[in-house]
């Protein structure tokens, strides 16, 4: 049977990977070791029960009592804060979902790569923060990292049976996001519920938001570069606001593999669980000829700030990518309190990253885990600092 441990179990993730856990047979064909939540402590109890894990583990440790109340006669063994979550990633098991939110999902992920297991990561920031890292740990104990971001599950599917010597290029494609027809001048009036308004997926707040302001796209030309290991101008943008074609690899004979489907991540959930197989997913059937077309654009970089901010970052690398990160979560908080506006996230994050720049001198291949910590921090201190600024001035 095999062992299964869900990080971020509460979450759009979380939830889209337990759907398919029950469907496959759920507690009676798996033998569940831990599921972590945050603050959502019902859900993640009622989870717990049904999949009858062996512990679960809340991220506010004020949430301990709760969450034993409610677990209590269940026989799931209860634990709560930031220690206790890396220590359920010391609980072996064969396949391990990462897919808590931000920068606080890398050290449980990495720590699950000591038992050899298979990480499948829908935690982006881990490579975004600590890629040269997170992939030698894993090469060092011989664990299997398999992509769940859509984009580079489609680009994992793409190259397949194929040599990455051959590969061109990568092209990663964007809806757009909820704000990508409005004039860029009305761009910087933009609230919160209109970014939230998000065409083709649902997903979690923050990658929605996210999705509008590009750095989510941004993160994600990082996460390619450092997952794939090909050079950063080899990875390229294009809007398609269908969102059916997931990515697209480009090989050296002009060949282009597209990966298309329905826009809904327990394809790509799926994938990475059933892997090395295809199993049968509950996923719409794409019905082409009622879609009828497919359109592409270039993205628009006096729109999207963020997409030239990644550029820079893979240019610098080592801690560039921490910074970048920790540096947009914050500017982020402060978008959705309402202190900045939609704009100001990339200045924020811009301001950050030539504030820090002397700090982010660590080479790639000798930064530590610590090192990774200790840049976030910084940034997220200096990125609070400029968006204070910034809310003032507005
Ligand atoms: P979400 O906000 O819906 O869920 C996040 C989960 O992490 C929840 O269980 C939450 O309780 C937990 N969490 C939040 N902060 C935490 C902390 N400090 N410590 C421990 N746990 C914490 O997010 P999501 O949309 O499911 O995204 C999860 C990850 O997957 C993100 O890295 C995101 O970029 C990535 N991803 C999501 C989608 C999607 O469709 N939702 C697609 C691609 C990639
Ligand atoms: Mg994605």
């Amino acid at each position: 049977m095999r062992s299964v441990s869900i990080f971020g179990v509460t979450g759009s993730i979380g939830e889209q990977t337990v759907d398919l856990l029950m469907r496959a047979g759920g507690a009676e064909a798996h033998r569940v070791v831990a599921l972590t939540g945050g603050r959502n402590i019902a859900r993640l109890a009622e989870t717990a029960r049904a999949l009858r894990a062996e512990v679960a583990v809340c991220a506010d440790p004020g949430g301990l009592e709760e969450l034993r109340a409610r677990l209590a006669g269940s026989g799931v063994e209860a634990a709560a804060g930031a220690a206790a979550i890396l220590e359920a990633a010391d609980r072996p098991a064969d396949w391990i979902m990462s897919a808590i939110v931000g920068a606080a999902g890398l050290a449980p992920g990495f720590r699950a790569l000591r038992h050899a297991g298979t990480l499948a990561l829908a935690n982006k920031e881990s490579l975004v923060t600590a890629g040269p890292l997170l992939m030698a740990e894993a090469a060092r104990h011989g664990a299997r990292i398999l992509p769940v971001d859509s984009e580079h599950s489609a680009i994992f599917q793409a190259l397949v049976g194929e040599d990455i010597a051959t590969v061109e290029r990568i092209i990663l494609t964007a809806s757009g996001g909820a704000l990508r027809d409005w004039p860029l001048e009305r761009l910087a009036q933009a609230t919160v519920a209109e970014a939230l308004a998000h065409p083709n997926w649902a997903m979690g707040k923050r990658i929605t938001i996210d999705s509008a302001s590009m750095f989510n796209k941004a993160l994600e030309v990082i996460e390619t570069r450092e997952f794939f290991g090909v050079a950063p101008e080899q990875v390229e943008v294009i809007i398609h606001p269908e969102s059916l074609i997931h990515s697209m690899v480009g090989y050296r004979d002009g060949a282009i593999m597209a990966h298309m489907g329905a826009p809904d991540m327990r394809h790509s959930i799926g994938y990475a669980l059933n892997w090395p197989e295809r199993s049968h997913l509950p996923v719409a059937r794409l019905d082409l000829a009622a879609i009828g077309q497919l359109t592409f654009r270039a993205p628009d970089l006096a729109r999207y700030p963020a997409l030239r901010l990644a550029r820079e970052v893979m240019a610098r690398r080592g801690l560039a990518g921490a910074a970048f990160n920790a540096a947009k979560e914050i500017a982020l908080d402060h978008f959705l309190a309402g202190g900045i506006g939609f704009m100001d996230m990339g200045r924020v994050v811009e301001a950050t990253l030539a504030a820090l720049d002397p700090d982010l001198g660590r080479e790639n291949d000798r930064m530590t885990l610590e090192d990774v910590q200790a840049v976030d921090h910084l940034a997220r201190q200096r990125a609070g600092e400029i968006a204070r600024r910034q809310a003032g001035e507005r």
